[in-house]
């Protein structure tokens, strides 16, 4: 991003930071020339008017939880960990303010799927932060809000995973939706609808087993705990204690019991008790898979670790939320498309906030800014004289 922003500079583009657009400003909604943006400032409104466009580059919805929950009801405030978070939160702020003056969303299946990244089984456990590529360390300028690195597994076999109710759900060395990346289509021949017949679909993963409901009237299926003991940390050489754990806002738990351990979980988004009777089932019940060498339940492979030496743990494992691929419906041209299907003229979108375009990362965003970027510099001017701009509008460039 450094060369990029550097050439920008030398180009004459001023960057503004510490400024949230918060509306986009068209000439009549739900019709008319897209005029600017309105911003805040530390408190501070601003209007900043557009010479040729606006384009929209805010980046991913998910971390928006009423936002997400038109695409998917599953995603319930519990999935409180999405990628990037602190640190970048994905408010879903573009897509609304362009919504809001009439445009379209585009490519919802995109987002629901269950191909690709758009949630991850989480990497690291007992922190609310559980992305498997990105770790918060001590020193981070964010880690106030961070609290806890997390501990990294490096065996799934080490442990178990319990709903809200303390039930197993899944095999734990289950995997994650399939990515739609390259090479996952084999062979894949270019702009051939026959692709589709080596497309594999994979329903079994853990994602989907854990966001199922369990029955207590909501949606999502609630936080996922990872059970292990004594001889697990061990075996996976962690340290269970602060800066690695999130015991204070209530990621992490322990206890010489098992009983004591499900009685002790309680935060925010533990909706019911874990009763004390099932925690203790469910790992007498798993350690009898081990004894027995199978794994009767959910077919877990082999399963090879008693769940047996005090003291035990209970750490937070609920899936992450990533990618956004629904967003606002642009054509080739990267132009945003109302509901009706119109151009909605000088306004531009690329990257995580435009809908329609399933591919994960930096490549979409990329191509998409250079494409919107080209298109807006080509726009027409906008001449103050022949749109009436409201009065809150900045005549200045
Ligand atoms: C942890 C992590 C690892 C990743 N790893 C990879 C990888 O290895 N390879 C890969 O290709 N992709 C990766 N991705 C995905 C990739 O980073 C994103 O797809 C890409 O950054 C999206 O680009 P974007 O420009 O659409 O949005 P963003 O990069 O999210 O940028 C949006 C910007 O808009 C700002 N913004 C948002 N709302 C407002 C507002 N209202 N007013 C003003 N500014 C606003 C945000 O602060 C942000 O700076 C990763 C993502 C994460 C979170």
């Amino acid at each position: 991003m450094r060369p990029l922003a550097a050439a920008a500079r030398k180009a004459g583009v001023q960057i503004l930071l510490e400024h949230k657009m918060t509306a986009i400003l068209r000439e009549a909604p739900p019709s008319g020339r897209t005029l600017g943006v309105a911003a805040d400032n530390k408190g501070q409104a601003v209007n900043i008017r557009a010479r040729k466009a606006v384009i929209i580059a805010t980046g991913g919805s998910t971390g928006n939880v009423n936002f997400r929950r038109m695409f998917d009801p599953r995603l319930t405030e519990e999935y409180c960990g999405l990628a990037g978070m602190p640190w970048s939160n994905q408010d879903s702020s573009g897509e609304l303010a362009a919504m809001a003056i009439g445009a379209s969303l585009w490519g919802l299946y995109n987002q629901t799927g269950e191909f690709g990244l758009s949630i991850t089984k989480p990497g690291t456990i007992g922190s609310q932060f559980g992305y498997a590529y990105l770790r918060w360390m001590p020193g981070s300028p964010v880690f106030d809000r961070v609290r806890a690195t997390g501990l990294r597994v490096a065996d799934w076999q080490d442990l178990i995973l319990v709903n809200m109710l303390g039930k197993r759900f899944y095999d734990e060395t289950g995997g994650q939706f399939t990515a739609n990346n390259h090479n996952s289509i084999e062979a894949y021949v270019q702009g051939s609808y026959r692709n589709t017949k080596n497309t594999k679909y994979n329903p079994n993963n853990f994602i989907n087993a854990a966001l199922a409901g369990i029955g207590d009237g909501h949606n999502g299926g609630g936080p996922i705990w990872a059970i292990f003991d004594a001889d697990a940390v061990a075996r996976e050489r962690w340290d269970p204690n602060p800066p690695n754990v999130d015991i204070k806002a209530g990621f992490f738990f322990t206890a010489d019991a098992l009983s004591e351990l499900a009685k002790k979980i309680k935060m925010q988004y533990q909706r019911v008790p874990m009763p004390p009777g099932n925690l203790e089932q469910t790992v007498a019940r798993y350690n009898s898979f081990v004894d027995g060498g199978v794994d009767q339940d959910f077919g877990k492979p082999r399963p090879l670790h008693k769940i047996a030496k005090p003291p035990f743990y209970a750490a937070w494992a609920t899936p992450v939320v990533h990618d956004t691929r629904a967003g606002l419906r642009i054509n080739a041209k990267c132009q945003v498309i109302d509901v009706n299907g119109k151009v909605i003229e000088g306004l531009y979108c690329g990257g995580e906030s435009a809908g329609g375009f399933s591919q994960h990362g930096l490549g979409r965003a990329v191509c998409q800014g250079y494409i919107a970027g080209r298109n807006a510099a080509l726009d027409v001017l906008i001449n103050p004289g022949a749109v009436s701009v409201p009065p809150s509008v900045s005549n200045k460039p």
